[in-house]
């Protein structure tokens, strides 16, 4: 990295916060500090956003052509794979991940940075050509950069999140200023110095490390930004959006989920279909400790399966190893803050104060850091907070129903809708429910992956917009019609003012 607490770039320097404030970073697995950062603020906020300003008004990078821009994302492709073992394991420590997600978290990102050189280059350059009715119209629709972006990540997945924004943004020709979470910016600071590595034009890529309340309200508000993509909580997102529209800047929001994970008893009518579906429902609970936006954390299950599906479910939850992600046999890392763990206590403490039944974890195990055990949780309805609100952690929520109505019901009574799983071996009711789902992403049989060729995002309350695919390449791009007349004449629509006086 940079030197020390000067993880602030703009315009092609390095450098501490203007008011020479710090952050310590703690690492979660024993609550201790191991980095510093700087903490910038509104000036220095404004300062990166001048830079973008000018390098997107004057500057080259979105003056240069597709390939070009292609060749550069590729470039920062081979980067990633060169520095893997480096930033998957700064991953991990920042975020409290296992270091195998962090080198996938890389590979990832890596592949996001490839897909986007993709579609950029393998566009046809000259436009849309429409048809005007008339010889005499040359009539084509280009797409051209938004300008300068501010780009806002969360703690979660710091380096997925900030890629699926850099990637596309820059294959598009814009400028942008990115703010990591506060809590897990390291790896944005180095995924900024390979772009600048891989020769982006200075000024093109700027970073401020900082607190979301001043330098993303900042970037959110500011009348030099043209877009504000920002991925993080509901409440977060919506101060944006609202700051965003005083300016009326384009909003993408990437907010949270309370995903359900249906499961019909004929899913699991063999013993490799309960098991598949039960080691599933596991990952889709507690990977990264439930801290993943899509984490299935409701359990909606056929009822005369629920028994032994929980039983075994609940087995596995407290076998799950914790511990610190880069030690031999560790399965799944703490929470990333103190704040997160009270939280998921909280949420916990009322569950069970509403009559839900703990079927497994329930508390912290002893010892240091922010760890939490998984948790399950069963005989839950949707009157408890538990089922309806985000909790970000390791919980996981049991409901039932008897009918396929009952069940898709339940799955989409959520003010959220990011995504969604069906479990069943019947094809003609998998798709039936996929169908009615009404969730960004439906998975039959699965649950987690994602390409980074199909859109990602949100129904309802988890957003505005979407990220990868085709879609997320055109929420950083604008689209321009030229019109041009081969033979142009008067209109004669005001044909009194050409009368002789
Ligand atoms: P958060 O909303 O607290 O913070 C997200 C980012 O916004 C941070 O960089 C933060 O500093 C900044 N921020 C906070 N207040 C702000 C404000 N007023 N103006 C501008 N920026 C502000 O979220 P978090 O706790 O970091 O992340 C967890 C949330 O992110 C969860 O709700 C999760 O579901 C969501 N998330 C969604 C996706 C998705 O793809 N939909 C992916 C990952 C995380």
């Amino acid at each position: 990295m940079t030197a020390a607490q000067q993880t602030i770039h703009v315009g092609g320097e390095w450098r501490a916060a203007l008011s020479g404030a710090t952050r310590e970073i703690i690492d979660p697995v024993d609550a201790t500090p191991f980095e510093v950062v700087a903490e910038g603020g509104v000036a220095d906020t404004d300062d990166a956003v001048a830079a973008a300003r000018a390098a997107f008004d004057f500057g080259a990078w979105p003056r240069t052509p597709a390939a070009e821009r292609a060749a550069l994302l590729r470039r920062v492709a081979v980067l990633l794979e060169r520095d893997r073992e480096r930033i998957g394991a700064l991953e991990s420590r920042d975020a409290g991940k296992t270091l195998h997600e962090g080198r996938v978290d890389v590979d990832c990102v890596r592949d996001a940075f490839r897909y986007f050189a993709d579609l950029v280059e393998n566009e046809d350059g000259g436009g849309r050509a429409v048809d005007a009715g008339s010889d005499e119209i040359r009539s084509v629709v280009v797409h051209e950069p938004v300008g300068v972006c501010a780009l806002i990540t969360p703690w979660n997945y710091p380096l997925l999140q900030a890629s699926w924004k850099i990637a596309p943004a820059l294959a598009a020709g814009n400028t942008f200023v990115i703010k990591p979470s506060e809590i897990t910016p390291l790896t944005t600071v180095v995924l900024v110095e390979l772009l600048l590595e891989a020769g982006l034009p200075l000024g093109a890529a700027n970073i401020v490390t900082g607190p979301g309340d001043t330098v993303g309200a900042r970037l959110a508000e500011h009348p030099q930004v043209d877009l504000v993509s920002f991925t993080g909580g509901l409440v977060s997102g919506t101060k944006v959006a609202r700051s965003a529209a005083d300016s009326v800047k384009k909003v993408a929001l990437e907010l949270g989920g309370k995903n359900p994970n249906v499961v019909f008893a004929d899913a699991c009518s063999t013993p490799e279909g309960f098991d598949t579906a039960v080691d599933q429902a596991l990952n889709a609970a507690f990977i990264h400790s439930g801290q993943v936006c899509s984490a299935g954390s409701r359990l909606i299950i056929e009822e005369p399966l629920r028994d032994r599906f929980v039983a075994e479910l609940s087995r596995r939850a407290e076998l799950i190893r914790l511990g610190r992600g880069t030690d031999a046999g560790v399965e799944c890392g703490p929470l990333v803050s103190a704040a997160q763990l009270a939280r998921t206590e909280a949420y916990v403490a009322s569950a069970l104060a509403e009559g839900a039944a703990l079927r497994a974890g329930g508390g912290r195990p002893a010892g240091p850091g922010y760890f939490f055990r998984p948790t399950v949780l069963d005989r839950c309805h949707r009157g408890m907070r538990v089922v309806r609100e985000e909790v970000f952690g390791p919980v996981l929520t049991v409901e039932t129903f008897r009918t396929e109505e009952e069940a898709v019901a339940l799955a989409n009574d959520t003010e959220y809708g990011l995504a969604g799983a069906v479990w069943t071996s019947d094809e003609h009711r998998a798709r039936r429910v996929a169908g009615l789902l009404r969730h960004g992403t439906v998975w039959i049989n699965d649950f987690h992956p994602y390409l980074p060729q199909a859109e990602w995002g949100g129904f309802g309350k988890s957003g505005i917009g979407r990220e990868l695919g085709p879609g997320g390449f055109a929420e950083y791009r604008e689209a321009k019609h030229i019109y041009q007349n081969l033979a142009p004449r008067p209109v004669r629509w005001f044909a009194g003012t050409t009368a002789k006086g």
